[in-house]
């Protein structure tokens, strides 16, 4: 994979408003290529609308996305899903798509619309993909059949599939056993370790974000509430202002301040 000219993604006065509704008001962010960020925040503060406008799946909004210093509007979309990928939440799947297939749609920004493209070179990508997830033995299966793991592993492979230098990830661990929660965000962890692919990632579990990431943004009243590394922002003082949860601190075995909710916080 290619990193070399690795571009800072970033919002500028973003704004998103739904039927009227602001959704996010005049966001100002850039996240740091070859970091994982997780971004944080309660139930409908605007984190997947963040994600979204950052991955260009949704263009209506004011304000820009830039990577580097281009505007990412006016990238062509398969130029830009060579460069980023996301994992969006609730992805669902047609009843007879295997795995291999469902994989190569990942492969869409390098055909052309008469052209094949380079069909080694999308088998070798496929390959490459299915190998880091830990799914080659699942290639012929339908991704209907395979369980709640096994089954997000295969749309992070889908991902893969553009070799992008920034993977973005809403809640990739939402619905999975503790287990399989920690061999998603070992994968991901290995993707940046060994690629220096940029992370982008929705997490709703404070003590992943504590473990997994190098900085943390806190989405909150419509905009970006705190940004900082892990052991400035994710406090017990900021589980009560952000979640009105009060929490204790312990230290682990992997000498990591885990934080651990005990009650609702006493409202002032
Ligand atoms: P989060 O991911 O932080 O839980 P979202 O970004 O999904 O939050 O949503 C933020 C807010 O925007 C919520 O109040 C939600 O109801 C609203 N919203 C998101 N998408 C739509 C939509 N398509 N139509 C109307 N409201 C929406
Ligand atoms: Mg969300």
């Amino acid at each position: 994979m290619d990193n070399v000219k690795q571009a800072v993604l970033a919002a500028k006065n973003l704004t998103v408003k739904i039927e009227e509704k602001t959704i996010l008001s005049d966001v100002n962010i850039s996240f740091t290529p070859g970091k994982r960020t997780a971004i944080i925040g309660p139930n409908g503060a605007g984190k997947s609308t963040l994600l979204k406008a950052l991955a260009g799946l949704n263009h209506r909004y004011e304000g820009s996305v830039l990577l580097g210093d281009e505007d990412t509007k006016k990238l062509s979309r398969k130029a830009f899903a060579r460069r980023l990928a996301i994992l969006p939440q609730g992805m669902t799947v047609p009843a007879d798509v295997t795995v291999s297939e469902l994989v190569d749609y990942g492969r869409f920004p390098y055909r052309g619309i008469m052209t094949a493209g380079d069909p080694k070179r999308d088998r070798e990508a496929v390959e490459q993909a299915l190998a880091k997830t830990h799914l080659k033995g699942y290639m012929s299966q339908r991704v209907m059949t395979l369980s709640g793991g096994e089954r997000q592993r295969a749309f992070i492979a889908m991902a893969l599939a553009q070799e992008p230098e920034i993977l973005l990830l809403d809640e990739p661990t939402t619905y999975l056993d503790i287990g399989h929660q920690l061999e998603v965000m070992n994968i991901i962890e290995e993707l940046n370790r060994s690629e220096n692919m940029t992370i982008i990632m929705v997490l709703h579990d404070i003590n992943h974000a504590l473990q997994y990431a190098d900085e943390i943004v806190v989405i909150k009243d419509h905009g970006i509430y705190r940004q900082g590394t892990p052991g400035e922002i994710l406090t017990v003082d900021l589980l009560a202002e952000v979640f009105g949860v009060k929490a204790d601190v312990f230290v682990n075995s992997n000498g990591i301040s885990v934080l651990s909710p005990i009650s609702l916080a006493e409202r002032s």
